[in-house]
């Protein structure tokens, strides 16, 4: 199964995520029978992010948005945990500070892109802007429609410096987000997750659809794009995502640098310390 070519959002084509099962599951019938597989490309996700730390001459922007309870906090905590802290961030976007909302929109994001060598994930993004924004009127539709246009402009600007930048729609249904919900009141341990907010944005959710549509379908480009994932089941949406991320890496032919010293002449210096440890 190549997810990459299945969920892609082709450039310049409609997204109709009513037509988008978001209880997909593939060929794997199980959490188990996928577990190998997920596993295998996590592994892989953690190599290759070496390899991109050390090579230092590109970077990895992956975007995740949803719906609340699709399941970001889960992509980050089950797929990057692997990756090395030191070149790994996770960047959670909230409502914009004072600072930030003096800014232009796109000024926040930019200041948490990825370094050459590192891998950054937005736990939701500079999207808020064209999805939370639009569905709340928070800024009038003449500014907000002109955003779609600024984002790829953004978006191909960071490309240019070598990222490599991924966006990922956690696609779940509305009777999943309320099973969540369910399972965060139940639990004391999840209390925390919830929020006043919840119902009455869920109520939107058709508002919020249309605006996810229109986002995906004026910001997919070539050089960053989106993939709609089935995300109803945890364990296959950890599956396609993490086979699209370690395809991506594998894509930016890593390697590492080569380097910087004179090796035989170092191997000298090597064994002279050596016999002198002995001696
Ligand atoms: P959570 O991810 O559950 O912690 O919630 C963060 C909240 O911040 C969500 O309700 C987002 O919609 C909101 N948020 C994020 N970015 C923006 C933005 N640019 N404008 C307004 N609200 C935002
Ligand atoms: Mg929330």
């Amino acid at each position: 199964m190549d997810y990459h070519k299945q969920f892609i959002v082709e450039p310049g084509g409609k997204v109709q995520l009513g037509k988008i099962d978001p209880a997909f599951s593939g060929p794997h019938g199980s959490h188990e029978d996928a577990m190998p597989h997920i596993a295998k490309f996590v592994a892989r996700m953690d190599q290759l992010q070496f390899l991109l730390y050390a090579d230092a001459g590109q970077s990895l922007l992956v975007v995740l948005q949803a719906l609340d309870a699709g399941g970001k906090d889960g992509v980050v905590r089950h797929l990057f945990s692997g990756m090395n802290p030191q070149g790994t961030t996770s960047v959670c976007f909230k409502q914009p500070s004072k600072e930030e909302a003096a800014h232009d929109f796109l000024w926040r994001a930019h200041q948490k892109a990825p370094a050459k060598g590192e891998v950054v994930i937005f736990n939701r993004s500079h999207y808020e802007d064209v999805l939370v924004v639009r569905v709340h009127n928070l800024v009038p539709e003449s500014v907000w429609s002109k955003r779609y246009k600024l984002i790829n402009d953004f978006e191909k600007m960071l490309t240019a410096n070598g990222t490599r930048i991924l966006k990922f729609y956690l696609h779940i249904s509305p009777e999943e987000q309320l099973a969540r919900f369910k399972e965060r009141l139940d639990d004391p341990a999840r209390h925390w997750k919830i929020s006043e907010s919840d119902y009455s944005e869920r109520e939107l959710w058709p508002k919020y659809i249309e605006a996810f549509e229109a986002a995906m379908e004026q910001t997919a480009t070539e050089h960053a794009p989106w993939f709609v994932i089935p995300s109803n089941h945890k364990w296959f949406r950890n599956l396609a995502i993490s086979q699209i991320v370690a395809h991506a890496l594998e894509e930016m032919n890593l390697k590492l640098p080569p380097t910087q010293v004179d090796i035989e002449d170092i191997r000298r210096k090597y064994h002279k310390a050596e016999s002198e440890e002995k001696a």
